[in-house]
């Protein structure tokens, strides 16, 4: 059984609490509905637009289409080798009670993904990451319905063309799939990834020079905690623009004209820049537009105060770009994915 409802406010469904509307809204727990609500979707002749905890999206007024928010839950254990399990997790379990599940289990490889807001399911769109790690280390797999014809399909991590906050799921596959879960291969002996300076200087000013992986996951959390705005107070959609990634002669100029401007190499020989030294380096941090304003300690979050709308959101960050297009030749990308309006 799934209950559609029409006209459904939105607010409480994205974490900027943008004031945006569904034509169709469903809320899925069990897999059997997953094909249902896309027959009901093609019945009525609308598109499917699917969604976890909307942390990465910016919703701008009515959305033509059944809005299918996924709650399934639940993990299986496919394989069990010496160094290694194999998980299949549903694409509505929340991503970060499971990454703390998989630390009390024994295994790792998820901590320093710690804390993200989101579903598992989403977490293969942008190849979430952070503090230098990936979900493209550990992922093998993702299982998915065809929102055309409900066929269910499977892609090897491999064809999921996994980038930098990228993969085929936002071009070729662009609202064509609901995934459904994700295979993931962990560690069950420990390892970590401590080379990013945030958790090195945390973990070294506790004097964990060796740490397990359940002391990255709690530095992870306190680092996190300390930094970032928690969206249930400040609602935003995290980082609101992806960092450039420039050929390296072109960095390099950029960085002999701004004193400071910092650089990260890449492993293909290009460099990545921090958006946000851009951003605050044009003066916005802290820049207020109405109910919309530029973090002031994070150049890179985008803040609604409550009232904002989604264009008035979309405004702010069309002038952010613009003014650091104009000072570094540079076109800043959105992140989140916008429905309703031209990003
Ligand atoms: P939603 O926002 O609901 O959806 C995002 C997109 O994925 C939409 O296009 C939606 O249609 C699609 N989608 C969602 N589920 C499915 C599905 N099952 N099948 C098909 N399509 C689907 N991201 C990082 O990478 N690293 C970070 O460190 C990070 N930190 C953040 C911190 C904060 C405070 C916030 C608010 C966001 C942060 N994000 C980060 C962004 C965000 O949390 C991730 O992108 C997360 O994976 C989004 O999950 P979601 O369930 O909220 O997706
Ligand atoms: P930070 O540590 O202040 O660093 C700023 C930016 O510089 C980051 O975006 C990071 O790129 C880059 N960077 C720093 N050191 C690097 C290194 N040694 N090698 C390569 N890149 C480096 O960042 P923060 O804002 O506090 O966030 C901490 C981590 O959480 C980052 O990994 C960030 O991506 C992640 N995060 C993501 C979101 C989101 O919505 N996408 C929101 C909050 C936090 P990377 O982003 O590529 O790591």
């Amino acid at each position: 059984m799934i209950e559609v409802r029409r006209d459904v406010s939105l607010g409480h469904y994205n974490t900027l609490a943008l004031p945006a509307s569904a034509a169709a809204f469903v809320e899925v727990s069990d897999d059997a509905g997953l094909p249902r609500a896309l027959e009901w979707a093609a019945q009525h002749e609308l598109p499917v637009l699917p969604l976890g905890e909307g942390s990465n999206v910016v919703l701008v007024g009515e959305q033509q289409a059944l809005l299918l928010r996924l709650s399934t839950s639940g993990v299986e254990e496919l394989e069990r080798g010496p160094e290694h399990v194999l998980l299949r997790v549903a694409a509505g379990q929340r991503w970060h009670p499971f990454v703390a599940w998989t630390l009390a289990q024994g295994f790792c490889g998820l901590e320093n993904l710690a804390l993200i807001p989101g579903t598992v399911g989403a977490a293969p769109i942008q190849n979430i990451g952070a503090y230098g790690v990936e979900l493209s280390h550990c992922l093998v797999a993702v299982h998915a319905l065809r929102v055309a014809d409900g066929a269910a399909l499977t892609l090897a991590a491999q064809d999921c063309r996994l980038g930098y906050r990228d993969s085929v799921f936002k071009h070729e596959l662009c609202d064509q799939l609901l995934i459904t879960a994700v295979d993931l291969r962990l560690a069950t002996r420990a390892q970590t990834h401590t080379a990013y300076p945030a958790l090195r200087d945390h973990l070294d000013a506790h004097g964990l020079g060796e740490p397990t992986p359940q002391q990255v996951f709690d530095a992870v959390v306190a680092i996190r905690r300390a930094r970032l705005p928690d969206p249930a107070r400040e609602p935003n959609a995290g980082s609101f623009f992806k960092n450039p990634v420039l050929e390296a002669a072109q960095a390099q100029a950029l960085q002999a004209r701004f004193a400071g401007l910092p650089g990260y190499p890449q492993d293909d020989g290009r460099v990545k820049l921090p958006a946000a030294w851009l951003i605050e380096h044009c003066g916005f941090k802290g820049r207020r537009r109405g109910a919309v304003r530029v973090h002031r300690e994070h150049a890179l979050v985008l803040v609604n105060d409550g009232a904002g709308r989604g264009e008035e959101l979309l405004a702010l960050a069309r002038e952010i770009a613009a003014q650091v297009a104009d000072t570094f030749a540079i076109e800043l990308e959105i992140e989140p994915r916008v429905y309703g309006a031209a990003a």
